[in-house]
């Protein structure tokens, strides 16, 4: 089949590698459609702390495909946790001490599903929802994580600081919760575009919770100055393993700002997301600006377009 391959930062390469072949418990899919993400974009520029295994590495984390075995489509998460750990024992499954390696490996043609994930995190597309929607299940269920643990609470306003295709679906899930998504970013067709996610027109400063969106040092530090005293900033944006943060020490405790992380998704994440985009309650279809096939990624990647927020690639 063919496949595409990190061999290092910037280095992406299409290459003819055998045909999987799925073992007991195990699932092959072929894959129908696959999102680029901004987690891909990172790892391909700088490498990833957490992301990929050696190099070179199959790519690409977002999927939707036909089980070549039943026929049926089916999404399929990047993880499942262990159930057993110390970290699952305390129903921290974002933690649990065996979620890694990640699945990689959606940007070929055939994608083999290990046992662990196919049993937990493999679900039947609901009729009538398209591949490419389907597939955004993995980020749209890390984003309903992340607004579960910054505790949004029915009004509360939540400037969310960054508007690329995550920032969009956490003004969604902040709707959805009741909050009142105000969008912070400085590209104004970005910000119309949230209004269709719930956003509102508000100022940003002084909210009860401001998520982090954007994955940058200046990101951090503006939602540690735009949460009002007493207040939740969420790190949801990773930054580079040896990023470093100049943190206000005042805010933190004289004005008891909460500063709190979020990371990754839980198998009820996962299954509330896919329900989640099968309800046509917001317009995640817009999310997808561009079309490619597998050897139209690196060139994205390498100048991604103004206009490009996630691709669907069709192998
Ligand atoms: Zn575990």
């Amino acid at each position: 089949m063919r496949a595409l391959r990190l061999h290092g930062p910037g280095d992406l390469r299409l290459e003819d590698v055998p045909d999987p072949v799925a073992g007991e418990g195990e699932v092959l899919l072929r894959v129908e459609v696959a999102l680029t993400d901004g987690t891909d974009l990172k790892a391909y520029r700088r490498g990833h702390p957490v992301l990929l295994g050696p190099l070179p590495s199959p790519f690409g984390h977002e999927a939707c495909g036909i089980d070549v075995a039943t026929g049926r489509r089916v999404v399929v998460a990047n993880s499942a946790p262990c159930g057993s750990c110390a970290a699952c024992a305390r129903g921290q499954q974002t933690l649990c001490e065996s979620l890694f390696p990640l699945l990689n490996g959606a940007y070929a043609e055939l994608l083999l599903v290990p046992e662990r994930i196919a049993s937990v995190n493999l679900l039947p597309v609901p009729p009538g929802l398209a591949p490419e929607v389907a597939a955004m299940a993995e980020p749209l269920a890390c984003c309903l994580h992340g607004v579960e643990v910054a505790s949004v609470a029915r009004g509360d306003t939540v400037a969310v600081v960054g508007l690329g295709p995550i920032g969009l679906m956490l003004c969604a899930c902040v709707a959805d919760a009741g909050g009142r998504p105000v969008a912070v970013g400085s590209r104004e067709e970005r910000r119309a575009l949230a209004s269709a996610f719930g956003a509102v027109s508000a100022d940003p400063a002084g909210a009860d919770v401001v998520i982090e969106a954007a994955g940058t040092v200046e990101a951090w530090v503006r939602a540690l100055e735009l949460v009002r005293p007493g207040g939740t900033v969420l790190a949801f944006g990773g930054l580079a393993r040896d990023a470093r943060v100049d943190i206000d020490p005042y805010r933190i405790h004289y004005e008891e700002v909460r500063l709190v992380g979020a990371f990754h998704h839980t198998p009820s994440d996962f299954r509330a997301a896919l329900a989640f985009l099968a309800s046509g309650a917001f317009p995640f279809e817009r999310l997808i600006t561009h079309e490619v096939g597998l050897e139209g990624v690196a060139a994205l990647f390498t100048e991604p377009p103004r206009d490009y927020l996630k691709a669907a690639l069709r192998p």
